[in-house]
């Protein structure tokens, strides 16, 4: 079974999910932010000055799935963006939801990209 084809499950964390095991502390990341609901880290590949990811530590496959199931730790992942873009003195940023790997979508565990720190154009491609 593929992580896509996984979307429906929700709550509770996979095995095989990437950002369930960086939650757990199994495979490790450069942390800039934690709450009690969710955990903000450096992206590996990052595409912008700053590139940060600001998960929920329940795993949901997309952002939307979350808000459906958990919308007060969607709200959490919000605020924590903002939290950490006012942190890095980000005048101005772009926070994304990947959904759908059409949409270039790679890892099935919602997550906001926050996205600063150069110009960005719009449409973004
Ligand atoms: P998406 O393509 O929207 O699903 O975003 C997934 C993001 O996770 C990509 O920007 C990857 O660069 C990033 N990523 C993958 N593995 C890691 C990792 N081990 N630590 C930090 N970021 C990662």
């Amino acid at each position: 079974m593929t992580q896509e084809s996984r979307r429906g499950a929700g709550g509770e964390p996979q095995d095989d999910c990437l950002f369930c095991k960086i939650v757990a502390g199994h495979i490790p990341a450069t942390l800039v932010r934690e709450s009690d609901t969710t955990v903000a880290f450096r992206d590996i590949n990052p595409q912008a000055p700053t590139h940060i990811l600001v998960i929920p530590k329940v795993h949901h496959p997309d952002a939307a799935s979350l808000a459906a199931a958990e919308p007060a730790i969607a709200a959490d992942v919000l605020r924590e963006a903002g939290e950490v873009a006012a942190e890095e003195k980000l005048e101005s940023y772009r926070i994304v939801f990947n959904t759908g790997s059409g949409a270039g979508q790679t890892v099935f565990h919602a997550h906001a990209h926050l996205l600063g720190g150069r110009g960005m154009q719009w449409p973004p491609g």
